[in-house]
């Protein structure tokens, strides 16, 4: 590292009518270094082994630096121009970042290294980086190199046609008003009926959504829940079955038995048979509570059917709607008046400030000089000393990113960079809906690991930088702070002052539990096509889906659908579906080792800390939380809160 005499700071950002440039330039300037960085490993490497991976880790940096630029200004900034700049220094960033996978020559100078008088940090850093090569194909002869180029430009149209395809799909049924019984009244002043006398519903999601949940018609429920299933049906078919067979033949040049094994290699569960293994187990530990939920709702259904003897998708989230509302009664209305925004963000701060030992002062506005007048900076300290800067964007605006999820603005490396970190949401001003606030809490789960691992040597370990199947689970783990009734009674209080009645969140999470064994069994289908459709070729997806429907979910196959053809994530998670639900195994277990009487015990908190989020990706993750649990994690938690 550069020799440092003073502690690093934030990054300044510009004042206001400087915005444009200053991205622009900033992106330019990182990426300029990270080349320079690099071309000097390749023309004049240093000798000594750790010298090389220090200098190596300075481009990384840089080029982390103009990703976060990129990434976060290109979802957040108000101006559209600023957007659309740091659009084209994140399409830079990914450019470089492809080029140095398959630069030979760079390779040569790190597998050259001699790692033997290395520490373990910097041994897993020349390892970790060696293996990324690997998987990138540097090291195969120019022919095959060449083909795994062709193969990843192919996957990258294939993937696009595939969202088109289902974006585009658009269908729809048409009904005479009186078929709309049911559905809530603004949704019903929304559709007006066309020149027949007919309302159209598509299979956009406000359409859908709440037209499974609330029609009353069964048959039109049937209909449209049958378009909505057989979405971009038969052209995904095609794209599909050529998607995979350029997946397969990928992991086969790389020297892989199938797609699954490459893509499990660099997670936490290590290989595809893994994910095979983990879908039946979860299959079988959630069968007794699918089936307990799913007869309760099959009793409901015969109330209005008395024949019937099975229920499938056209009718499950009418009647989950309906046996929340008469059995487990919550008034979403009342449960509202208890989360004002400021109380919560507040709350929030105090909530976790106390359980990590950490303390988060509100940093001025002309001193932030943020991209907009809503977004609320703080500084955090731990014992006393800064360690990191945050920034919460947590309302709507035009052109801003519509979901919710945690962004970069540095990683911090220690000495270096001072770790920034930005949470992006977009809740009401006013009074919250409890839904948000455990995202709130969820995705103030991912903010506090990149700040806590944010003081490593290396960006390579820095902030949440650990497998993909993990990065879940300390944010699902922190949603349990939401749910309790001692901490909600904290800062959860109405307008006249009244704080949130434990009964109520009791009744609030009985609610919410509700449906979790079937859940789990269709997210175990939906893992098993991802992984399935990986591994086996099959000449009809459907009739293979079908199969796997079959075994995995406790609802039939609905006639005449195709449903792989419209599930975005065969492309998106490949055939790694199965990492939510690891994820929250591991969260599970891991929450099992506080106290429910008192989520804030600091020795618990304490050792979450220090041994699971401040430690990055320095070491495995099943070796973080062996170390915090003090045995290897299992799925006891996990079976225990299905049984609950
Ligand atoms: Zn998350």
């Amino acid at each position: 590292m550069p020799s440092v005499t003073t502690e690093p700071t934030h990054l300044p950002l510009p004042l206001e009518s400087d915005w444009l440039d200053w991205v622009g330039a900033r992106g330019e300037q990182q990426l300029a270094l990270a080349r320079s960085l690099v071309e000097g490993l390749r023309s004049d490497p240093p000798r000594e082994p750790l010298e090389v991976l220090r200098v190596w880790n300075e481009a990384q940096t840089a080029l982390s630096n103009a990703a976060s630029v990129g990434s976060l200004f290109s979802e957040v900034h108000p101006d559209a121009a600023v957007r659309e700049r740091a659009e084209a220094v994140a399409q830079q960033v990914q450019k470089l970042d492809t080029d140095l996978g398959l630069d030979t020559q760079l390779y040569a100078v790190l597998a050259g290294v001699d790692a033997s008088g290395l520490d373990a940090d910097a041994s897993r850093v020349l390892e970790r980086t060696l293996r990324d090569f690997r998987r990138s194909g540097v090291d195969q002869d120019d022919a095959t190199r060449d083909r795994l180029r062709e193969l990843s430009e192919r996957a990258v149209l294939l993937s696009q046609e595939f969202s088109k395809n289902i974006r585009e799909d658009v269908r729809s049924i048409r009904l005479t008003p009186d078929r709309l019984d049911g559905m809530p009244q603004d949704w019903v002043d929304a559709h007006p009926v066309d020149d027949e006398g007919l309302v159209t519903v598509t299979t956009d999601y406000p359409d859908v959504v709440p037209f499974r949940t609330f029609a009353r018609d069964a048959r039109a429920r049937r209909d449209l829940v049958t378009e909505f299933l057989t979405i971009a049906w038969p052209a995904n078919d095609r794209v599909l079955q050529e998607l995979f067979a350029v997946r397969r033949e990928h992991a086969a040049l790389l020297g892989y038995a199938s797609w699954a094994d490459y893509d499990a290699e660099v997670k936490m569960i290590g290989s595809g048979k893994a994910i095979g293994e983990f879908i039946d187990r979860i299959t079988e530990l959630s069968t007794a509570s699918a089936e307990r939920d799913k007869a309760v709702l099959l009793e409901r259904l015969r109330q209005d059917r008395t024949e019937a003897d099975e229920i499938d998708g056209a009718d499950v989230s009418y009647y989950a709607e309906l046996v929340r509302k008469e059995q487990l009664a919550v008034d979403a209305q009342q449960v509202r008046t208890y989360f004002a925004f400021e109380a919560v963000r507040q709350g929030l701060l105090d909530v976790t400030g106390r359980l990590f030992g950490l303390e988060w002062s509100p940093v001025p506005r002309e001193d932030a000089r943020t991209w907009h007048e809503e977004v609320a900076t703080y500084d955090v300290s731990f014992q006393g000393e800064r360690i990191g800067r945050i920034h919460l964007d947590l309302h709507p605006r035009e052109g801003k990113y519509k979901h919710a999820a945690q962004f970069d603005l540095a990683r911090g490396v220690a000495g270096t960079q001072l770790v920034e970190g930005v949470l992006v949401c977009n809740f009401n001003r006013g009074l919250m809906e409890h839904d948000e606030v455990v995202t709130l809490f969820h995705e103030f789960g991912h903010l506090v690991h990149h700040v806590l691992a944010g003081r490593t040597d290396w960006v390579r370990f820095s902030g949440v930088a650990t497998e993909w199947d993990f990065v879940e689970a300390p944010s699902q783990m922190l949603e349990e702070w939401a749910w309790d009734a001692d901490v909600l009674a904290t800062f959860a209080r109405n307008a006249a002052g009244e704080t949130i009645p434990a009964e109520l969140v009791r009744a609030m999470r009985r609610a919410d539990d509700f449906g979790k064994g079937y859940d789990a069994r269709t997210q175990m289908f939906y893992a098993a096509l991802s992984y399935d459709f990986h591994v086996n070729q099959s000449d009809d997806l459907t009739a293979r889906l079908r199969e796997l429907m079959g075994r995995y979910s406790v609802f039939p196959y609905l006639a005449g659908t195709h449903m792989q053809c419209h599930f975005g994530h065969l492309d998106g998670y490949s055939s790694a579906y199965y990492t939510y639900m690891w994820s929250l195994v591991i969260a599970k277990d891991m929450f099992s080792a506080f106290d429910r009487d008192d989520l804030f015990d600091p020795e618990v908190a304490g050792a979450y800390r220090d041994k699971v989020l401040a430690q990055g990706g320095r070491r495995d993750a099943a070796d973080l939380v062996e170390d915090f649990l003090g045995r290897p994690y299992t799925f006891d938690a996990y079976a225990a809160w299905l049984a609950e």
